[in-house]
């Protein structure tokens, strides 16, 4: 017997939808590429989008073709969200902090028919625009007025001109099945290219519903949410589409990442939540400390991406006042897979026995299941010693990448590549990284792609790069060579000839020469244990 309840499909234009009818003077605000402050409302941003997915249908776009952004976070990026998805095609944010070339890679591969760009990133785009044979329309998100006098890329398009073409906002978002894919997110390979994740409004919608629980983000119409997380990564954790949900005023940062300009924001627009990766919190804290500064409106601040430092939670909660929400998740997740927010038994805990358990990744959010492994498979019990690599599966889980040939699940579960233990509570503690790579304030370094250039200097005979712990980045890329016989080969050399192979970012912060690197048994260079040795490499010479 089937239940007799409205069949509804679960679609991220509900989202917008729901906003303007319920919360349609609720304000978006944001700091523009140009420089000032831009505010607007829900209401404007649904009918914005509506233009926009009318002029996208009028410039050809078929349902399920990609729609590509390069774009910080603001206004426009978020038309582009709800406008690209909701009208059944696909948005694909892409990550301008990589090098040109793999911008380029990750633009072909996804066959992005259009490309939205910030100025910010005209530059960028122009470079790589001739090698993108896919995209048929170059919009530059800017208005006539800051258009470029010259052509840089031929028949460039203006976003507002786009905006300003259909001539009202009368426009019915299409009923989609709810797998339709949704938005497309670029993540770094372990082994080779990077690996497309291709959500649907089905997974995002519900992403969407629990990640905005109490015990997850505690999202409200009370709030004003801060999204430092960048638009180009996972979605910026949700929460353009949890804040439409829950009538949340928005606030974006634009490009004006660092301290001053955020706590400015944070201030003058009565932020109460903002979410970021560690590096992002540093820039904050130093910046408000510096100065003699509080945080008069900020009640509360996720952290993710990689872990929060213990002391920069003490710091936020202790002299702040701000509560720290640390939430373990990937782009396989949606992302997010667990939040540490504590139980009511573990409240009354002594205060030093509260954070560390604040410190632990979390427990998860439901739709997330997880458990963890031995070598064998064999599930390890959750006492909060025994570690094994996660697994996970759950409703906003990847079950296959783009274009991917063979399913990375096992028996339904998708590795993570993380290891960690789990408590008896549900706590989760990552204690290390079976993956082999690397995350720099937030953002992942490809260590393969650096050994490989290493290996075409004539002075290297082998080189592994590893991730060495540092105070601002987390880790960095430490590169360990051994050299050629009888070859000269200095470190100055050595880090000179990544220049313009790689993002400048991606470059080693130091070499080390060894005399042999250990490999296992079948040849694999054992970085695990160059790992252990040189980890603390870097922390040494700061
Ligand atoms: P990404 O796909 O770029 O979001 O990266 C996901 C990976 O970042 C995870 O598999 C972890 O290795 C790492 N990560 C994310 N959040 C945390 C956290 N709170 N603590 C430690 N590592 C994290």
């Amino acid at each position: 017997m089937l239940g007799q309840m409205m069949q509804q499909p679960l679609l991220i234009s509900s989202l917008l939808q729901h906003a303007e009818r319920h919360h349609g003077a609720q304000a978006v605000v944001s700091r523009r590429v140009e420089g000032d402050v831009h505010r607007y409302t829900y209401r404007d941003l649904a009918s914005r989008s509506r233009r926009l997915a009318k002029a996208l249908a009028a410039l050809g776009v078929q349902p399920g073709e990609r729609v590509g952004t390069v774009a910080w976070n603001g206004y426009r990026h978020l038309e582009l969200y709800y406008a690209v998805s909701g009208s059944g095609t696909v948005l694909h944010t892409l990550n301008p902090r990589l090098h040109a070339d793999q911008v380029a890679w990750i633009a072909e591969h996804a066959q992005d028919r259009v490309l939205c760009f910030d100025k910010t990133f005209l530059p960028l785009v122009a470079s790589v625009a001739s090698r993108l044979p896919t995209v048929r329309h170059f919009v530059l998100m800017a208005d006539k007025a800051h258009m470029p006098a010259d052509e840089p890329i031929p028949g460039l398009l203006c976003y507002e001109d786009l905006i300003d073409g259909p001539g009202d906002d009368h426009f019915d978002w299409p009923r989609l099945d709810e797998d339709t894919a949704s938005s497309l997110c670029y993540t770094s390979g372990t082994t080779g290219h990077p690996k497309g994740v291709l959500y649907s409004h089905r997974s995002t919608v519900l992403h969407t519903l629990a990640s905005s629980l109490p015990d997850a983000l505690n999202l409200s119409a009370r709030d004003t949410v801060l999204p430092v997380v960048p638009m180009f990564h996972v979605n910026a954790w949700g929460l353009p589409y949890s804040a439409c949900m829950v009538g949340a005023k928005l606030v974006f940062p634009g490009p004006a990442l660092d301290g001053k300009s955020l706590h400015d924001l944070f201030e003058a627009e009565g932020v109460t939540l903002a979410a970021g990766v560690p590096t992002v919190w540093q820039g904050l804290l130093a910046h408000v400390s510096g100065n003699g500064l509080t945080f008069s409106t900020m009640r509360r601040t996720i952290i993710g991406g990689s872990a929060c430092p213990p002391a920069m939670m003490n710091t936020f909660e202790d002299t702040y006042g701000v509560q720290v929400i640390h939430a373990w998740g990937m782009t396989e997740l949606s992302p997010i897979g667990t939040v540490g927010v504590l139980k009511a038994h573990q409240q009354q805990l002594p205060l030093p026995e509260q954070r560390a358990l604040q410190a632990k990744q979390g427990r998860s959010v439901f739709g997330v299941d997880m458990k963890i492994v031995d070598e064998d498979g064999q599930e390890l019990p959750w006492d909060g010693q025994a570690s094994g690599e996660l697994l996970v599966r759950g409703h906003w889980v990847l079950a296959q990448y783009h274009q991917g040939e063979q399913s990375p699940l096992v028996d339904g579960w998708f590795p993570t590549g993380d290891v960690a233990t789990i408590d008896a509570d549900g706590f989760m503690n990552i204690t290390d990284r079976a993956k082999d790579v690397i995350k720099s304030g937030g953002e992942w370094i490809g260590s393969i792609d650096i050994e490989n250039i290493a290996m075409a200097h004539p002075g290297v005979a082998m080189a592994a790069c590893i991730a060495a712990k540092h105070p601002k980045w987390d880790e960095r890329p430490l590169l360990v060579v051994v050299p050629r016989a009888n070859a000269e080969v200095s470190r100055e050399a050595l880090l000179g000839f990544f220049d313009g192979k790689i993002a400048k970012w991606w470059t080693p912060d130091d070499v080390v020469f060894v005399d042999a690197i250990p490999l296992g048994a079948t040849g694999k260079m054992l970085k695990h244990r160059l790992r252990e040795q040189f980890e603390h490499h870097l922390l040494a010479k700061a």
